[in-house]
């Protein structure tokens, strides 16, 4: 099999058009002459087998949760279950348009009415919104709400924002793109939130601090209400980044640590496969200072009253419901990512206040194999070059941990990079790599809560195997995959975004 673009101009094609209704040159005279082609447009022209080996034989190429273990760190690749699959394509949800008029969605409308609703409880916060399609897009949404907020009260020169030097890097980004000035706090040697470092950089100019909790280290920061008070005290606000929710979920919530706003990757806490960017859904929730603020339309709910004109008996009745004139408007075409809203909700609905046990699980999990991979047995230890070095100084992680590699490239050369791509030699996909920062050499991994002991035993003891490996084979790695590699740097400076199509 080969590139799609290579079938160019063959005599097979998976579809027939029918013909026009309208004579030739009455359907030539409905195009405005400069919309007009000169000449066909080069399209593929495959037949559906064609078609259907060639997207197989695609996906044969790709690596994917459904193919393997994933432990990208921050990303939360976990199992999708598919009955999601099966929810998301019932036809009621499936095959219905975003104009159509409410009486006809009412379904939609309720699915979408129970995930605000059961956002709000699981993180404390007061309003939902679903627009935002990515966790980046809700950071960006939640920001300028809380600009909007602070204009109306006559706070409107607050132009800095406070993110720690671990920070995910879509938060400085979110908040760059709103306009604010990003000022970075170092952590503390613990990798916590330094409070003298914050205490130095909020004051009359704050707008607002972001923070993950857990933090990308996989701690949780164990002084985050006198971070918020300090916040909030200066007239500041508190941005929960809330990607590391799995570790939390049903043991706390962001509203409990003082934050005003927070957005929730449904794509990794509740499952939705995700990956090589998107599809994702980044609802954001608000206390209700903030919500007047917020886009709409949200999905609102009613009492029905009987014989009213809409239908007759009991149960709710759903609908768009606006924001005021206060709101920023739309930041997203029609209502989000509605498909990946469904299939959270099956998610969330499927598991209740059982969604506890998958905190403690992905928890469990991750200090599992931390605690594995830091306590080769002495033989292994033996034979390997270099211990990898903690990247988190805690007894303790939650849902993800750090190492650094510092010390193997000390003692024979082989980098974090060079691990990650040899650990794609033994079927397993690399972590997160050089992120967070501050840790040298860093790899970052989160098992998540879906994978088996023997699943995460067998990666320990490939990555001991890689640190007593021949440096060469590590550092020419990898060796068994379609793609070596590749030279990001001159690719990134060499952009080709067009197929050149056929010769
Ligand atoms: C994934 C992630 C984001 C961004 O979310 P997207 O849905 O990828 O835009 C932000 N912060 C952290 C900590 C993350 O892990």
């Amino acid at each position: 099999m080969s590139d799609l673009f290579e079938f160019n101009g063959a005599e097979s094609a998976g579809w027939s058009q029918p013909e026009p209704s309208l004579g030739e040159q009455e359907a030539w005279s409905t195009v405005p002459e400069p919309l007009r082609r000169e000449s066909p447009p080069a399209w593929p022209r495959a037949s559906e087998p064609e078609l259907v080996r060639h997207y197989t034989w695609l996906s044969s190429r790709n690596f994917g949760i459904d193919t393997g273990f994933y432990p990208l760190g921050s990303c939360t690749m976990k199992h999708n279950p598919r009955l999601n699959e099966r929810i998301v394509q019932l036809p009621g949800i499936d095959r219905i348009h975003p104009l159509q008029p409410e009486h006809q969605v009412q379904g939609l409308l309720a699915i979408f009415f129970e995930m605000q609703e059961m956002l709000s409880i699981c993180s404390g916060m007061d309003e939902v919104t679903l627009q935002p399609v990515a966790g980046a897009q809700g950071e960006f949404t939640a920001m300028r709400c809380i600009q909007e907020f602070h204009r109306s009260i006559d706070q409107g020169h607050r132009d800095k924002v406070i993110v720690p030097d671990s920070a995910h890097g879509t938060n400085p980004a979110s908040a760059a793109m709103c306009g604010y000035d990003i000022i970075e706090i170092p952590s503390a040697a613990d990798g916590r939130i330094d409070l003298a470092a914050l205490e130095e950089a909020v004051g009359d100019d704050t707008a607002a601090m972001m923070i993950t909790n857990p933090s990308t280290l996989g701690l949780f920061e164990l002084e985050i209400s006198q971070a918020a008070e300090m916040v909030h005290e200066a007239g500041g606000q508190m941005y929960y980044d809330g990607a590391n929710f799995n570790a939390i979920l049903g043991k706390t919530d962001p509203g409990r640590m003082g934050f005003d706003a927070v957005h929730y990757n449904l794509h990794k806490t509740f499952s939705q496969p995700h990956g090589g960017g998107g599809p994702g859904s980044g609802p954001i929730g608000v206390k209700a200072h903030l919500a007047p603020f917020l886009p709409s339309p949200i999905a609102g709910r009613r009492k029905r009253v009987a014989d009213d004109s809409e239908g007759v008996g009991d149960g709710y009745w759903y609908f768009w419901r606006g924001i005021g004139e206060s709101s920023i408007g739309k930041i997203q075409q029609w209502h989000g990512n509605s498909g990946a809203v469904v299939r959270a909700w099956a998610f969330y609905r499927r598991y209740g206040r059982e969604l506890e046990r998958m905190s403690e699980h992905a928890v469990l999990n991750a200090n599992y194999l931390r605690h594995r991979i830091l306590n080769p047995s002495p033989d292994t230890a033996a034979r390997m070059h270099a211990m990898p070095l903690d990247g988190a100084p805690a007894d303790v992680v939650k849902h993800e941990f750090t190492l650094s590699l510092s010390a193997l490239k000390e003692a024979v050369g082989v980098t974090g990079r060079d691990v990650a791509k040899r650990l794609l030699d033994y079927g397993v996909m690399a972590p997160t790599l050089y992120f967070p920062m501050i840790v040298p050499e860093c790899l970052m991994i989160e098992p998540t809560e879906t994978e088996s002991k023997e699943v995460m035993d067998r990666f320990a003891d490939d990555f001991h195997k890689i640190l007593s490996e021949d440096p060469e084979v590590v550092t020419s790695a990898p060796h068994t995959t379609d793609v070596r590699r590749v030279d990001e740097v001159w690719a990134a400076r060499n952009l080709v975004l067009r197929h050149p199509g056929p010769e």
